[in-house]
């Protein structure tokens, strides 16, 4: 019998009472909340709801009938609600005398408000109502309740209700469907159903939702298997299935038109009954009602929400749509007591209870926060088990989910009631963007109790407007909190929109043909598309908190926006025994902010300069008088002070002079910054020039040093005119930016509902004053945001603690505890990194089951932070410590037995020596479940050494204890990365980078894509190269997102995804940095070539793209057994991959590669050459376009193809495809590694021109034309050559068969096979049938010439014309939703994908321009007499060194040229891409040229921090500094250090050359550079290539036959 005890039991212990069991824990703050129901924060059971124990959710006495309580809790007599703030008898008589006695008629209540009351809170009647018909119709008004939300409160009731119905035949073939669906037999399958009625008197109402979703599945798969029934791709012999006799619907309706009746009719009926006017499939349908409990009593039903359920009826039954469907569940059902709270918080609304309205809302809160974490379990990596979404299974999912017919609404995720939910509680008014206009669209179509609730959250007691009126500062700050966590940058949605970006980046790049949205545009690629409709989205949602504003979210992420709150600096202390006190716990007050947090969240803190930075400043600028003066505004500020002015709900602010100085960014010197100040000062101060002439940017010291010195070294004419005081000083703003906050992980744990404090753990970071500064003394600075946090304890007067601090908080989602509380935690931290950790342990102390071990490695006893109270927790046995101390001897040691860390002598270790000594335990922990560990969850915290030393600590230990090398100790960590149970806070500030370094080409970019085995992956990002191999495996969205971007230069998608501006990920980076990257050369007066390099670099792109993805793609066809093989037998679900992708690239012919875009090259290197020869009269051409076209059209094509088209087949006949088993595999392992090496050689050629761009900068000609000239000519080759082997391809590929019966298990057959095929199918009798392949183009009249004579520059123009005439002109029309979504289904022309599809686009609408612009000159150069031939004209120059045109049939390339500077071995970089060497690599040692030092000694500025009152101290600093020269005062500065101005004007005149505006030539440049030995910003690599040696010299010939001799051409 339930005791009482029970009802209100705590599902993790098991134990209960009135009050929450573990608010009342000993040692915990929460002992004083013993009475609170709700759980300690970040509690997985809001309410403690176990299902189907309502009573203890809602702690509903035993003695009280639930309904009755729930519907009682609200009620109040109406005059007690509405007239409790009646006013007073002398205001009412002000009103009177003010408005006369008709105006008291006011002070009653509006009728409409009195029925609101008088029915009571509208969404809790929606909810009791839902929940009093719901189980007595089968749910058909959609599923409702406060327990359950709008997940099914028994997700057995319906299966069991249908299974025990003929309809039970439906839920059978859905068990049946992965198996039908990979022996090609669907459609049979379901032809053979019986006709069973959807009608009441079959289907009880109890089992409707199951029918709906059965049959939904049905008829989707039917769709989708007739829209691919093996014709999709390539077809040379279009068969389709015919089955005789089925009944089918003709006049049901567009959705089931042509579906059989066995499912059409049925499904129609239970639509009907179910309230859908119009049958169509929801994604609720395919997911949230598609999922079974395992086990419903479960202590974890919730937490462990993805591993507790299964999805029921797959129809391709593999990881993608498991964990897609299961995990998009997962999403909306977090939001299961979200429904309850936001009708608890109308309730309050109602009923003015703010402090009611406040837990509520904090509740709601705490449910978002929740929500994003449900998105880990879909994952992109593909080591991640059975959250593995691969891209192109995703791609197929869409697919199938294409609504039924173009009137139905699609599946689309917005179909999930949170998201309209929260909408309509936050009182969203703008639906204009596209997925606005869909919300819209779809909310129409939700069942009725789903609407009905949403109605009753818009329509009445809105909450924002409730909290706005109130003015209560802690409700405005929850909602706030609530914003953010639905839709803010960080929250729900922001996280949401990370996820889709990289899943269709990827999926875009491989398999994904579908429109989406606006996508299958020509200006952007179609995942940047949809991740600008989120953001569109976004902003209509945030517009009513922040009004209407111009910035997206994600350039909102990392400044000051995500500072919403205000705090004041309580107090700042020891946390360690060091004096300095290089560590404090810095305490914040947050009283009444409003502000939540959990452990593993993160305060974003916008820091102030020190007053005496912010005077050196003032003083330079002769401001310091008018520090209160307000100031001219640019962009940037006046974005800050508008939201200063929302932060503090006043209208914007005025900001002046000292706001500018202690908000802007100071310190350390930007080159933009220096840059900016640079041309102020029309480039005359030598100080600046010398900071210019860094050999590392950012440079180690401030704007007042800078300002300090400069004043004294520029005239005060052009100071006084650069920094103009008698206006309204818009140069100070234009001039300093608006400084960024930085990012501490709070260490402190709080359940109380609202903490009134908050705890960081702040390091002082210190460096060195660069010596421009600092001269020869050495002058210890700190950090901008740790020095105002915890300054030096001499300097605590240089900070104020009564001014407003801005913070935001935001929570990392891959830093957080294991909701299950029995998981084991080990931390890692070094130093500061122990900061997160603390509210880590405070928050576990007592609560969790599973160990809490921390490893800490820190220096010495001194800096042992937090050991007394670490020691506590050892003594209560609720922690294991164990340390590491660098530099000190005395060692402590964890005893178990006594619970007590013990003094022990042992010698200095870092983290790694600690970790490799507690080896076998930390084993256990990183081991998976699955390997025999106990799967515990690791966190890393402290700066990249600390993360470098705990992996190789780790590392070592699984090598010396559980794995016999170290490739499988990195198998077994990356596992542990994959099953996310790895995570990290590295914090460390970024370092400066050198500028000084050689640079790296993007040809060699371009070849480290990291996709052969031992090959390294590198990014390009920001003018910056990182080697990201081994962060890879470590990247929280998986290794494909960075395989994605590998060796092409990814910084758009980092600006849109917010990485450039994410400290964690800048200063991550840094480790990875290995150079620059060669910058695009400086073609001063020449368009053209400058065109030419964009145009080529943009190829180069897609030529790294492809590979990536068709490497992606191949991997998952050919490594996963599961693909070809299902139930033991060969799978069509593998066939019909493979036939997809194959089709695609011989369908379209490798478009991306030999499409538009290569047409564009062509076009313009034609147009080139043709202008560049005029004078000397005419070039024959390649004919590159002609060599595409007839390889295309080859016999060698059409045999490949027909290969293809025979695969195609198989896919809807098992039957046919079981005795060619091994012959497919075989085929299509050999096509696929084809295809690679094809695809791999494209890049390398694509390489070789891009090398060449870098090179004819040196080359010496007499002209710009006749450098072009070269240059086009060597790349006119590259283009044939690339021709050339797409023909070879073809040949290659056309060498194999499918049908092979020799190699299968059991020959006759397989032959007998053949034959039966070939005398079905007429080949048998008329064996050379003459196909024809859609794609040749009508310009192929030379299909069958061997050889290619060239073409003239007519011809080139007339085939480019027909291609551009055969090319779609228009944008494509713009569709409405239902036919966008329509079209999800079909496929694009010749199956390219979006991504391709984008390039194409924009390649034929460029062509189409420029032939436009340039239609005179084409007109004159086609009309030119007859030409020479290229390769003559090259000859006739005699160089001789022309590369062999042809080797093994095929001209052979040139290599690339090596790079200037390769970190690995420019060997190793070849192998990587089967590059080779030549013999001249070595020949030609790249020189280096190296910027000097720049050492100047002391400026004379002392730092010695000033001992006077903050409000005195600035005046006071001023004294002490430089300032402004006073007007007038003409006399010319004297520069600091007299001994060297003959060195320094020396100096200075080479730095002007340097940095100043550069109007000579290049070639100028590169003599000036060369004669005066003057540094330059980037040192340009050069070629050593044989080949490209003989290039220049073929070049230099073209150019005039100058400079023959390879000694004179510049090195
Ligand atoms: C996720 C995360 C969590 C963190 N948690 C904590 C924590 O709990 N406790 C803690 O003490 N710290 C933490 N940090 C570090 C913290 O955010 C700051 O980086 C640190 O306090 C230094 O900031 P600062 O303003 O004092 O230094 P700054 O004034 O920004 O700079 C100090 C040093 O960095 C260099 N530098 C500054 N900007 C750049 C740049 N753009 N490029 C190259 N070099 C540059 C300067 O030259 C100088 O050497 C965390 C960082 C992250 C990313």
């Amino acid at each position: 019998m339930p005791s009482r005890m029970g009802e209100q039991r705590c599902p993790v212990s098991g134990t209960g009472g009135k009050a929450c069991p573990m608010g009342s824990m000993a040692g915990s703050r929460a002992a004083s909340r013993a009475s609170s129901r709700t759980g300690p924060r970040g509690c997985t059971f809001s309410g403690f709801a176990q299902p189907g124990d309502v009573r203890a959710a809602f702690g509903i006495p035993a003695d009280q009938d639930v309904e009755e309580f729930l519907r009682q809790r609200e009620r109040k007599a109406i005059n007690e609600l509405i007239y409790s703030n009646v006013p007073s008898m002398a205001e009412i008589k002000d009103l009177q005398n003010a408005k006369g006695v008709k105006s008291l008629d006011k002070l009653n209540m509006d009728e409409r408000d009195l029925l609101a009351v008088a029915l009571g809170a509208p969404a809790r009647q929606v909810l009791l109502r839902a929940e009093e018909i719901g189980p007595k119709t089968g749910w058909r008004d959609g599923y409702l309740s406060t327990e359950y939300g709008f997940c099914p409160p028994d997700t057995t009731e319906a299966p069991g209700a249908l299974r025990n119905s003929p309809g039970r035949v439906w839920m059978d073939l859905c068990d049946r469907m992965p198996g039908c669906v990979a022996r090609g037999r669907v459609r049979e399958s379901i032809a053979a159903l019986p006709i069973v009625e959807g009608t009441d008197n079959v289907i009880p109402d109890r089992a409707l939702w199951a029918a709906l979703v059965s049959l939904g599945m049905l008829c989707s798969i039917w769709r989708y298997e007739e829209k691919h029934d093996g014709n999709e791709g390539i077809n040379l012999s279009t068969k389709t299935i015919k089955l005789n006799g089925v009944p089918m619907c003709e006049d049901l309706g567009d959705e089931v038109q042509g579906i059989p009746l066995s499912i059409g009719l049925p499904y129609v009926q239970i639509c009907i009954r179910m309230g859908r006017t119009i049958p169509h499939l929801t994604f609720f349908d395919q997911s949230s009602y598609n999922v079974d409990i395992k086990d419903p009593l479960s202590k974890h039903p919730y937490v462990g929400r993805f591993d507790n359920t299964t999805l029921r009826w797959a129809m391709f039954g593999d990881s993608a749509e498991n964990a897609f469907l299961k995990g998009c569940a997962d999403t909306a059902a977090s939001f299961q007591h979200g429904v309850d709270a936001i009708a608890e918080c109308q309730e309050h609304v109602m009923n003015r209870n703010n402090d009611g309205l406040l837990r509520s809302l904090v509740r709601l809160k705490e449910v978002l926060e929740r929500m994003p974490n449900a998105f880990h379990t879909i994952s992109p990596n593909d080591r991640s088990g059975e959250n593995y979404v691969s891209p192109p299974e995703w791609v197929r999912w869409a697919k199938f989910s294409a609504p039924l017919s173009k009137r139905c609404p699609a599946t689309s995720g917005l179909q999930f009631p949170p998201y309209l939910v929260m909408d309509a509680f936050l009182g969203r008014v703008k639906y204009d963007s596209f997925l606005g206009n869909e919300g819209v669209h779809l909310r129409a179509w939700l069942p009725s109790n789903l609407r009905a609730f949403i109605a009753a959250i818009e329509y009445h007691y809105q909450i924002p407007a409730y909290v706005k009126a109130s003015n209560d500062p802690r409700l405005i700050g929850v909602l706030d909190g609530v914003v953010e966590a639905y839709t803010g940058e960080r929250g729900f949605m922001g996280v949401h929109r990370y996820k889709v970006f990289g899943l269709l980046e990827c999926a875009a790049k491989t398999g994904r043909t579908e429109t989406n949205g606006n996508s299958g545009g020509f200006d952007e690629r179609s995942w940047e598309l949809v991740h600008k409709e989120f953001s569109e989205s976004m902003k209509e949602r945030l517009e009513p908190f922040r009004g209407n504003f111009d910035t997206q979210p994600h350039e909102m992420r990392g400044t000051f926006e995500e500072c919403r709150y205000r705090c004041r600096i309580l107090s700042r202390n020891y946390v360690d025994a060091d004096p300095k006190r290089s560590i404090a716990q810095v305490t914040l007050d947050i009283e009444n902010s409003g502000i939540t947090f959990a452990p593993g969240d993160r305060l974003a803190v916008m820091p102030m300069n020190s007053w005496t930075e912010c005077a050196k400043v003032a003083a330079a600028l002769g401001l310091d008088t008018m520090l209160e003066n307000p100031v001219g505004l640019d962009r940037s500020w006046t974005r800050f002070a508008d939201h200063m002015g929302s932060v503090t709900r006043t209208s914007r602010h005025q900001l002046t002079v000292v706001d500018i100085l202690r908000k802007g960014h100071l310190a350390p010197l930007t080159k933009d910054l220096v840059m900016k100040l640079h041309n102020m000062l029309r480039a005359s101060s030598n100080t600046v020039l010398q900071i210019l002439a860094t050999d590392e940017w950012p440079v180690r010291g401030s704007l007042g040093d800078l300002l300090q010195s400069a004043v004294n070294d520029t005239s005060p004419r052009v100071w006084d005119q650069a920094f103009d005081i008698s206006g309204n000083l818009s140069w100070l703003a234009d001039l300093v930016p608006v400084e960024v906050p930085r990012t501490y992980s709070i260490s402190t744990y709080s359940d109380e509902l609202l903490p009134s404090t908050v705890d960081l753990t702040i390091s002082r970071s210190e460096y060195q004053l660069c010596s421009t500064f600092a001269g020869n003394s050495k002058i210890i600075r700190h950090g901008v945001s740790s020095g105002f946090l915890n300054p030096p304890v001499n300097e605590e007067m240089d900070v104020q603690d009564d001014e407003d601090v801005l913070i935001g908080v935001s929570r990392p989602s891959a830093f957080q505890l294991p909701f299950d509380e029995t998981s084991p935690v080990a931390l890692f931290a070094g130093g500061s990194g122990i900061a997160p950790f603390r509210s880590f342990w405070q928050s576990r102390a007592g609560h969790a089951f599973g160990k809490t071990i921390l490893y800490l490695g820190v220096q010495s006893r001194e800096r042992f932070a937090y050991e007394d109270e670490l020691r506590h927790y050892v003594n209560e046995g609720m922690m294991e410590v164990h340390t590491a101390f660098s530099r000190d001897t005395r060692g402590l040691a964890f005893d178990p037995y006594t619970r007590d860390l013990v003094e022990k002598e042992t010698p200095p270790r870092y983290i790694d020596g600690l970790i490799v000594e507690q080896g076998q335990s930390i084993c256990d922990f990183v081991m998976s479940k699955k390997q025999g560990g106990i799967g515990g969850y690791m966190y890393v915290c402290g700066s990249v050494g600390v993360f470098d030393s705990v992996m190789s600590g780790i590392r070592k230990a699984i090598y010396n204890h559980r794995s016999n090398s170290m490739e499988s100790a990195d198998a077994v960590l990356n596992l542990a990365f994959a099953e996310r149970r790895f995570m990290l806070d590295v914090f460390m500030t970024p370092k400066p980078l050198p500028c000084n370094q050689p640079t790296i080409p993007l040809s060699q970019l371009a070849m480290h894509t990291g996709h052969h085995p031992n090959s390294r992956l590198w990014i390009g990002v920001h003018g910056k190269v990182y080697d990201v191999t081994e962060f890879g495996a470590m990247h929280p969205g998986g290794t494909n997102i960075i395989k994605s971007n590998a060796g092409v230069d990814c910084s758009r998608s980092f600006d849109l995804l917010a990485h450039t501006n994410n400290p964690e990920v800048s200063s991550l980076l840094t480790k990875y940095y290995i150079g620059e990257m060669t910058p695009k050369p400086a073609y001063l007066h020449s368009e053209d070539l400058s065109m030419l390099y964009d145009l080529w670099s943009q190829y180069l792109r897609v030529a790294v793209e492809t590979v990536v993805a068709s490497h992606f793609e191949v991997g998952m066809i050919m490594e996963s057994s599961n693909v070809w093989f299902q139930g033991d037998l060969l799978n069509m679900g593998g066939v019909r991959r493979f036939y997809h992708y194959q089709s695609r690239l011989l369908q379209s012919g490798f478009s991306a590669l030999f499409g538009a875009k290569l047409q564009e090259l062509y076009l313009k290197i034609s147009f080139t050459l043709a202008n560049a020869s005029s004078s000397t009269g005419p070039v024959r051409l390649p004919d590159v376009l002609g060599i595409i076209a007839r390889a295309k059209g080859s016999k060698d094509a059409l045999t490949a193809s027909n290969e293809i088209s025979q695969i195609g087949q198989f896919t809807a006949n098992s039957d046919a495809a079981r005795h060619h088993e091994k012959g497919i595999i075989a085929y299509a392992q050999k096509s696929v590694e084809f295809d690679m090496e094809f695809l791999e050689n494209i890049r390398e050629e694509a390489c070789a021109g891009m090398d060449a761009f870098d090179t004819i900068v040196e080359l010496e000609a007499q002209s710009e034309t006749q450098r072009i000239a070269a240059l086009s000519t060597f790349l006119m080759q590259v283009l044939d050559r690339m021709a050339n082997r797409l023909e070879a391809f073809y040949a290659k590929l056309a060498r194999y068969s499918v049908f092979r019966p020799e190699m299968e298990r059991n020959p006759a057959r397989a032959r007998w096979n053949i034959l039966k095929r070939k005398v079905h199918d007429g080949s048998f009798f008329v064996l050379t049938q003459k196909t024809a392949m859609s794609t040749t183009k009508a310009y192929d009249q030379r299909t069958m010439q061997k050889q290619h004579p060239g073409v003239d520059f007519d011809m080139v123009i007339s085939q480019i014309q027909m291609n551009l005439d055969n090319a779609p002109r228009a944008m494509p029309r713009k569709m409405d939703l239902t036919e966008q979504h329509a079209a999800r289904a079909e496929p694009m022309p010749n199956g390219v994908p979006t991504y391709e599809h984008h390039h194409n686009g924009s390649a034929i609408q460029a062509m189409s321009t420029f032939m436009d612009k340039n239609r005179k000159a084409i007109r004159r150069l086609s009309k030119l007499p007859q030409a020479i031939n290229l390769e003559q004209l090259m000859q006739s120059y005699g160089t001789g060194t022309l590369p062999p045109s042809i080797h093994g049939g095929l001209p052979t390339p040139p290599s690339s040229r090596s790079p200037s500077r390769s970190p690995s071995t420019s060997s190793n970089a070849r192998n990587g891409g089967n590059r080779r060497n030549t013999a001249s690599d070595t020949q030609n040692p790249t020189r280096m040229r190296s910027r000097r030092n720049t050492a100047t000694s002391d400026s004379g500025f002392s730092p010695t921090p000033m001992h006077l009152s903050p409000a005195a101290a600035m005046s006071a600093l001023m004294t002490k500094m430089n300032t402004r020269p006073k007007a007038g005062g003409n006399h010319l500065p004297s520069p600091p250090h007299s001994a060297g101005v003959n060195m320094m004007a020396e100096r200075t005149r080479s730095m002007q050359a340097m940095s100043g505006p550069r109007t000579s030539t290049p070639h100028s440049a590169m003599t000036l550079g060369t004669g005066a030995n003057t540094d330059v910003v980037h040192t340009r690599s050069r070629s050593n290539t044989g080949s490209l040696r003989a290039f220049r010299l073929q070049a230099s010939a073209l150019a005039g036959g100058m400079n023959r001799r390879g000694e004179t051409l510049v090195e």
